[in-house]
């Protein structure tokens, strides 16, 4: 299926580096590129997309807290347009120094990942001990930043023991928590052991879970119950695709422009933009044109074609 629809949300992974070592992003023992997206670049990829129709722009990585030019980009989009919608994905690790300065640059929310409260699995999950500060950054966010959500991709045998103590901590911030199904990547396909579905959470939980309505353009599938304060959300590529309500479009940190992350097809913004807009808007139409709508569930074979999420921003 091929569907042309004009793209919403951007995503930009301003660059592959990060600060932790998720094994479900990039294993213990493999190693990432580091790429940074130059500034002057992003700016006036930013730019052109905005003329194509960008409303929503989330900027993601590897880890986007560690650009030292976060602020200032997000100020900028502000600046072009005030009424597009300024998001971050972060591990949260250095949000308790960098919330308050994001938040008067023009931050409008932060998704948070949070996969486990456990400080020997976050460890043994990330590869540091940083779990405090990623406690810490989720506290500054909540206090500086309009929208926060909590992030955390369900593994089995890994997390998924963990669900009721994550949604009782959210409660308690009162933040909307979201579990994500684990995806295939480069380093592990479809079919990997800890996948867990949204149903099978969504049976193991204790409340009266009540769907929400409505998914408008969104990826969760959000319920709530009437002793918790917050909503619960399922993004569930694997087994609830939401591909034909998606409207984003995807920069990496070299400048590759992707409608999706199992898209084998991309264009080079980057050298796009020292073209005359014409030849640009032609590349990006066709680029728009051939977007698969296939998702994660496309994917077969070897692991070893599929994105990687550090690169892509997952
Ligand atoms: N460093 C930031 C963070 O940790 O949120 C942003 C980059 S991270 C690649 C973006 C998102 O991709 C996170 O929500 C992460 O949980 C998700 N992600 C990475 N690998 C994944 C996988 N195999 N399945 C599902 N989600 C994944």
């Amino acid at each position: 299926m091929s569907i042309n629809r004009p793209p919403g949300y951007l995503r930009v992974s301003l660059l592959s580096a990060c600060n932790l070592q998720c094994s479900y992003c990039l294993p213990a023992g493999k190693r990432r590129p580091t790429i940074f997206a130059p500034d002057d670049r992003v700016r006036s990829a930013i730019r052109l997309l905005h003329h194509f129709g960008i409303r929503k722009i989330r900027f993601t990585g590897g880890e986007p807290t560690l650009s030292k030019s976060l602020c200032e980009l997000v100020s900028f989009v502000k600046a072009l347009d005030g009424d597009i919608h300024t998001a971050i994905t972060s591990n949260g690790v250095l949000l308790a120094s960098k919330a308050q300065a994001l938040s008067a640059a023009g931050l409008d929310s932060a998704n948070i990942s949070l996969d486990t409260l456990d400080p020997a699995k976050f460890r043994a999950l990330t590869g540091r001990d940083y779990l405090d500060r990623v406690i810490s950054g989720i506290y500054a966010a909540a206090k500086h930043i309009g929208s926060v959500k909590l992030n955390c991709v369900l593994m089995q045998g890994i997390n998924d023991d963990e669900t009721e103590k994550l949604i009782l901590f959210a409660d308690s911030r009162g933040l909307d928590l979201r579990f994500i199904e684990f995806m295939p990547n480069r380093y592990s396909a479809l079919g990997d052991p800890r996948f867990v579905s949204s149903d099978e959470i969504l049976d193991r939980l204790p409340w009266d879970l009540r769907p929400l309505p409505g998914r408008p353009n969104g990826a969760a599938r959000y319920y709530t119950a009437p002793s918790l304060a917050i909503k619960v959300g399922f993004i569930s590529p694997v087994s609830h695709p939401f591909c034909d309500g998606c409207d984003r479009v995807r920069l990496t940190a070299g400048g590759l422009l992707y409608t999706c992350l199992y898209d084998s097809s991309s264009i080079n913004l980057f050298d796009l933009l020292t073209a005359d807009y014409g030849r640009a808007r032609t590349a990006f139409d066709e680029l728009m044109r051939s977007k698969q709508f296939g998702g994660c569930r496309s994917t077969t074979g070897s692991a070893t074609t599929l994105p990687s999420f550090f690169a892509m921003g997952g």
